[in-house]
């Protein structure tokens, strides 16, 4: 597998790296090998590689920026597809179109200078555009599916490219019609609104300072660990009911600082975050007999 592989990325110049650890490239540092990680920079060749792959029937994950992705303790043997270098954009009037890697607090960046409000609230959501899309990521009373028009995708069931309208997307709480649906998002549109770099600036300063105040931001995590049971409710506010901040199992901790965030604290292993998460959610259904959903995905 191995040496077709790398003959594969040699031959269509793909960029890869071999035997990479996923804790060095994952927001919670936990992760073991991969036999490859690999980094195309247009959606041509991420088809070709993703064509080659099912042909090969070698395993494969399509990732962003992992921060929604719990990796395994064990060797992932396979490739690991980074949309990294698939981040150009351009601004047309109101409208962005921008491709699938380029993160959420560069793009708000970009569109507090240009004087473009919409991204505010997401601004610090540290994932991709397609990692957003797919799982609807949202915050501050702002879904990533409010702004969107529409997705150009790759179909790996049929090799095609072709474009999806938002409204088709069946967009819900942290989902969309794309999870588990074989397509992979390239790039988007978004529609924006006009507004003065400055009180954009205000506003992403001020979420920013919420998210400092109210979070673990200097541990690493992958976010909230779990979906809201429904929309008044928040699962951090059940955890912490049930007495579990700064409950450990291993390296993994409930944050003392916000109850939904599961954080590393040091040599964590993903069989850590999985019992704790399974322990949380068994304490919180004995308490309030209310089953927790994980948002985090395990890779
Ligand atoms: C500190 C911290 C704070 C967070 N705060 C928030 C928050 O406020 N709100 C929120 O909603 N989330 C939050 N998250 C979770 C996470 O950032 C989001 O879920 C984010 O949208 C995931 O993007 P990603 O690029 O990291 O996706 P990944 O974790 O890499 O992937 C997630 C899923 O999307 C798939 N995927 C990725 N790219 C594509 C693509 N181009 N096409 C098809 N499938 C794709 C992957 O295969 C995987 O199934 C937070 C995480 C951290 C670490």
């Amino acid at each position: 597998m191995k040496k077709e592989l790398f003959r594969f990325f040699k031959m269509n110049d793909v960029e890869y790296k071999e035997n990479i650890l996923l804790s060095s490239i994952s927001p919670i540092r936990i992760g073991a090998k991969a036999t490859a990680v690999t980094y195309p920079d247009n959606e041509l060749k991420l088809a070709l590689l993703i064509s080659f792959l099912e042909k090969s029937k070698i395993k494969y994950k399509i990732a962003g920026r992992m921060s929604n992705l719990l990796p395994p303790d064990e060797k992932y043997e396979g490739a690991v597809i980074r949309t990294d270098r698939l981040s150009d954009y351009t601004i047309n009037s109101y409208v962005l179109e921008v491709f699938c890697g380029m993160t959420l607090p560069h793009i708000a960046r970009i569109l507090q200078n240009a004087g473009l409000s919409g991204f505010e609230g997401l601004s610090g959501i540290p994932g991709s555009i397609g990692g957003a899309i797919v799982g609807n990521a949202g915050a501050f009373g702002r879904q990533i599916s409010d702004l969107l028009l529409d997705v150009r995708v790759y179909d790996r069931s049929n090799g095609y490219f072709y474009s999806i309208k938002a409204s088709d997307l069946n967009f819900g709480y942290r989902s969309s019609s794309i999870m588990h649906s074989g397509i992979v998002i390239t790039s988007a549109h978004f529609n924006l609104l006009q507004s003065d770099p400055l009180s954009i600036k205000i506003e992403m300063d001020r979420c920013r300072e919420i998210r400092k105040n109210t979070q673990p931001t200097d541990k690493p995590s992958l976010g909230s660990c779990f979906k809201r049971p429904c929309e008044d409710l928040a699962a951090a506010w059940l955890i912490d009911k049930c007495g579990l901040k700064g409950y450990s199992i291993g390296g993994a901790q409930i944050s003392e600082k916000h109850a939904g965030f599961i954080v590393n604290n040091g040599g964590s292993t993903a069989s850590d975050y999985i019992a704790l998460s399974v322990y949380t959610a068994k304490k919180v259904y004995e308490k309030f007999e209310i089953c927790l959903d994980r948002e985090v995905e395990i890779m």
